[in-house]
């Protein structure tokens, strides 16, 4: 059922003035998320300061027969917070306060709209705070706020050590479809055990259980020793296996992140960082710990480099150094941009020991769709990133482009891989889930989204299957804004 001016009207009168948007040109920006392709124009987006805003919010939508859309700062690949079927929007993005940095217990509370790297600069402003951070680091951290990376249980670049956003949230507040306020899991940094973990089924739900308002997130120590080593190598097949070599010789580097040839060059033409033009593969490692034992370590994965014909290794133990690097691999994105009109960057995890094979079938179908794909991604993961470049106004390209990302992924989950590393399924994989997952795994999943939403009011025909919102992406047509 469209929202009506009547709907507009009553969320208009819950929240704060300049709270409420409904006007074309405001909506326009609210149309899709990072993966552009999927597009509908919300009927309003509205932003609460409060849970009690959100609870108001929630049930006036969800009386008005509308669907409910949560949103952070919708960096998300997948279109999870995309409003099909003139849904409306709840944005957090205005719940941007840290309520409590309880460091004696490594613990701080924040609302759902706090960026990720807000969270860990406050804890280093405050009197002993500066060893401590938030440790979930997707390259997206400087907009992505804490809620949507627990929703998409978000990882990152260091995610090989530090493991994904579940491992951090402790606990959750979240308002019900039902306007009901559940609040679960630990505040204080007790752990818990003898029940649900129902902070952990949050995190990677997608907005599809309820609004998560405010969270309790571990402060873990920050890396003050470590060492950097890159790589180049002659082919991404050398590349992979030195990886895959590395982690089967038992060691646990804090990151290792690789770019293919060609993301070299645009992080070359881009930023300048002197990457050598020859270098088919870069692999960026980072180990860290104990200071007397990181040379040694850094030796060793030298000497895997080597054996896997590596030139220009480099070493450092820099912080300058350090933050340079990481900032070429979180900019990576952004670069994109310089080269091509339009890209749609995939994921998908396979074990490592078969990137090297992947890689190779991602070009393969690459020239069968006569598309450029770039790759930079979490190698020590397994979670692959193939960007496709394509221009959105030729809809030739975006079939082309979703074809041969189907194809990616049908061929990594062949593998034995999965259908998501960090990005989240969304619109963008939901025909996918069934082929990953059998029968009786799927209907336990839609039993668990009804214990939260039996009647479908919230982001329903994200994730799995609904038979309320259906959203078509492979065909031509495609939902386009209205
Ligand atoms: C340049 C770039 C780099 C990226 N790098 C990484 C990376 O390294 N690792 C990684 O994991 N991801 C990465 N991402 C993807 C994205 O940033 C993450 O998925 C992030 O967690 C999304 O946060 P957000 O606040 O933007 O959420 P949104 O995009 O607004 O929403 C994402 C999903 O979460 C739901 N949601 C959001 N907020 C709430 C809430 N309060 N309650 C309930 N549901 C909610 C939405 O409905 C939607 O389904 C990257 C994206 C970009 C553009």
């Amino acid at each position: 059922m469209p929202a009506t001016a009547s709907l507009i009207d009553r969320l208009t009168s819950l929240v704060p003035a300049g709270g409420v948007l409904a006007d074309p040109a405001s909506l326009f920006v609210y149309e899709a998320d990072g993966f552009t392709i999927a597009r509908a124009r919300p009927a309003a987006v509205v932003f609460p300061t409060t849970t009690a805003q959100v609870v108001a919010v929630v049930k006036a939508i969800g009386e008005a027969g509308v669907q409910i859309v949560p949103r952070g700062s919708g960096t998300g690949l997948a279109g999870g917070c995309v409003a099909f079927e003139n849904g409306v929007i709840v944005s957090t993005t205005r719940m941007n306060r840290i309520l409590a940095i309880d460091l004696p217990n490594r613990v701080a509370h924040v609302e759902a709209g706090v960026r990720n790297i807000q969270l860990s600069d406050a804890v280093a402003a405050v009197p002993g705070g500066a060893p401590w951070h938030f440790a979930p680091d997707p390259s997206s951290q400087r907009a992505s706020t804490i809620g949507g990376n627990a929703s998409t249980n978000a990882g990152g670049i260091h995610t090989l050590k530090d493991f994904v956003s579940s491992n951090h949230v402790l606990g959750l507040e979240m308002v019900l479809p039902s306007g009901e306020v559940l609040i679960t899991g630990g505040q204080n940094g007790c752990y818990e055990s003898g029940h649900f973990d129902l902070p952990g089924l949050i995190c990677g739900s997608e907005g599809t259980f309820g609004i998560i308002t405010k969270l309790w997130v571990r402060l873990v120590p920050r890396a003050t020793n470590f060492r950097t080593v890159v790589g180049m190598f002659p082919s991404t097949a050398d590349a992979c296996e030195a990886v895959s070599d590395v982690i089967a010789a038992g060691m646990l580097p804090a990151a290792m992140e690789m770019m293919d040839g060609r993301m070299i060059q645009v992080i070359e033409d881009a930023y300048h960082f002197g990457f050598p033009p020859e270098a088919a593969a870069l692999i960026l490692t980072e180990i860290d710990g104990i200071p007397d034992l990181l040379d040694a370590q850094a030796a060793d994965v030298t000497a895997i480099f080597n054996r896997h014909h590596a030139f220009g290794i480099q070493t450092s133990g820099d912080p300058a150094r350090r933050a340079m690097l990481w900032k070429a691999r979180k900019q990576a994105f952004g670069a994109i941009g310089k080269i091509s009109h339009s890209y749609c960057t995939q994921d998908a995890c396979v074990p490592r020991s078969m990137l090297a094979q992947v890689l190779r079938k991602i070009d393969e179908i690459g020239r069968e769709y006569g598309l450029n794909i770039n790759n930079v991604f979490h190698a020590g993961d397994g979670n692959i990133h193939p960007i496709f470049l394509y221009d959105d106004r030729i809809e030739a390209e975006v079939q082309n482009t979703l074809a041969a990302a189907e194809k990616i992924l049908q061929y990594c989950i062949d593998l034995g891989g999965t259908v998501t590393g960090e990005h989240g399924v969304g619109v963008e994989k939901i025909h996918l889930m069934p082929y990953l997952f059998d029968e009786l795994t799927m209907a336990q999943f839609v039993a668990v989204k009804h214990a939260f939403d039996p009647e479908e009011r919230i982001n329903a025909g994200k994730l799995i299957p609904s038979d309320k919102v259906k959203i078509t992406l492979l065909k031509p047509g495609r939902q386009a804004p209205q």
